[in-house]
């Protein structure tokens, strides 16, 4: 479903993806660990072309990505995307969070947008939220309507930039069994995060980036207890 070949990207003399190859199956959930500034965000961000890259190739669904217009739009759709910062907006409510989306970009009515909108939010547990502003919400909750807004444009797959690392510990959960869920439910998701719970409940693969270059792959549980290259092991030793 998602596919890179030879993908590489430069920030002025700092090669960021080092001949990246990966391929992602419709269902399958790869988690991406890698220590800081090993280019996980730069990966995740190129997927949905909110980064170019200077070499090679990434597709969606067999489509080679594009570059802007009305096909940039679907993309955004068909890619959804967390980030660690939740990103609403902070001056519509809860509800209209959701709704916007799908109003302007699927055309939906308002009845049909809400009535989907307060499915998605009681599914991530904040349909009780609705009518209330971003900042009235705690962080798990605002990120559990960030996981819903993307979910209202109907996403081929989710990507999930460290969408817990910014909350406080006891939210950390509420936002991880919401992601294990949509992963059961057979949801593509490609997830950067340090969160072995989350990697050995939910994902079918594991990928370690260090410098740029995809270093490791294997499953979460050859990973994370017998991991082969140096680097992971001294990440590994770091991060458990
Ligand atoms: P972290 O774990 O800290 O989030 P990361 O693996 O997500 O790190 P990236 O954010 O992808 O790493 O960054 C990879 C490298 O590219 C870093 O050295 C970073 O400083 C650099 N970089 C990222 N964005 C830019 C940019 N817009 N301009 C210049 N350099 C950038
Ligand atoms: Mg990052």
């Amino acid at each position: 479903l998602v596919e890179l070949t030879g993908v590489n990207k430069h920030f002025g003399d700092l090669h960021v993806l080092r001949d990246i190859n990966l391929t992602v199956r419709k269902g399958e959930v790869l988690v991406v660990v890698g220590p800081s500034g090993s280019g996980k965000s730069t990966l995740c961000r190129a997927i949905n072309r909110l980064e170019t890259i200077d070499e090679g190739a990434i597709r969606v669904d067999g489509k080679p990505l594009p570059a802007e217009g009305r096909g940039l739009a679907r993309l955004r759709a068909d890619v959804g995307m967390v980030f660690q910062s939740f990103n609403l907006f902070a001056h519509k409510t809860v509800l209209d969070n959701v709704t916007l989306g799908p109003r302007k970009v699927r055309r939906s009515s308002r009845k049909a947008a809400d009535d989907e909108a307060l499915a998605l939010l009681r599914r991530v547990g904040v349909e009780d939220q609705a009518r209330k502003m971003p900042a009235q919400l705690s962080g798990g909750q605002q990120q559990r309507v960030a996981i819903a807004r993307a979910l209202a444009m109907h996403p081929k797959v989710m990507l999930f930039d460290e969408p817990t690392s910014a909350l406080d510990p006891e939210m950390v959960n509420e936002v991880l069994d919401a992601m294990v869920a949509l992963a059961k439910e057979g949801m593509t998701m490609i997830v950067v995060t340090h969160e072995m719970g989350f990697a050995r409940k939910a994902a079918d693969r594991v990928v370690f980036m260090a410098d740029g270059q995809i270093v490791e792959e294997a499953d979460p549980d050859t990973f994370f207890t017998a991991p082969t290259s140096e680097r992971a092991k001294d990440f590994l030793s770091k991060i458990l």
